[in-house]
């Protein structure tokens, strides 16, 4: 039995199939946007389209970006010679945060997870190996210490090991199974200065 309109019962599910929503948050969600005046509905949907159709990856990193090479990444006062490597572009706002960090980064899209089908070839590393055919010293690595980043750090440090290239991984501390954005920057700055070579 439908219960709603044919048009809220499709607003729901539309919602409902956007990450971190569950049906109950999606139904009043739904509720929420129908009680909203128009102009307000316009802004929003607007938002959305035009970020949906302006926001690209960058040329260089793959952070999202409105342009086609990021603010870091076009940066003279920035070291292009020392790459992080983050999950994602979240993970690379929390580090930018800091103030502190002054390399460039390589957002990657995505862990290696075996479990829900994630291979190397479903993130940005082949374009991280072919950054490093350029001058590079040093790569990060700050992938999340859950068992999806340990194990897309040992693999990215095992990828770059015969290039000679120094890896290093961020120091643990960094709570298991935590997502980067939502440590404080303190703990981010010293997960960075305690890096260890791999
Ligand atoms: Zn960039």
């Amino acid at each position: 039995m439908d219960l709603y309109s044919g048009h809220i019962n499709k607003l729901i599910e539309e919602l409902a199939a956007l990450p971190g929503i569950g049906s109950k948050s999606a139904q009043r969600l739904a509720f929420h946007l129908i009680n909203m005046p128009g102009d307000k509905v316009r802004r929003l949907t607007e938002a959305i389209t035009v970020a949906k159709e302006n926001v690209r990856y960058c040329r260089e990193c793959f952070t999202l970006t409105d342009q086609e090479v990021c603010p870091v990444c076009a940066s003279q006062k920035r070291n292009h010679k020392i790459i992080m490597v983050v999950e994602n572009t979240r993970d690379l706002a929390a580090y930018e945060k800091t103030g502190k960090y002054e390399g460039v980064y390589h957002v990657l899209h995505g862990a290696i997870s075996p479990m829900l089908g994630i291979g190397p070839g479903d993130i940005r590393l082949k374009e991280l190996m072919e950054r490093l055919r350029g001058e590079v010293e040093e790569v990060i690595i700050a992938t999340n210490s859950s068992l999806e980043g340990e194990t897309t750090a040992m693999y990215i440090a095992k990828l770059i090991k015969p290039t000679g290239i120094k890896v290093t991984r961020i120091a643990s501390g960094v709570p298991v199974g935590g997502d980067l954005e939502y440590i404080d920057e303190v703990t981010l700055l010293r997960a960075l200065e305690g890096r260890v070579e791999l």
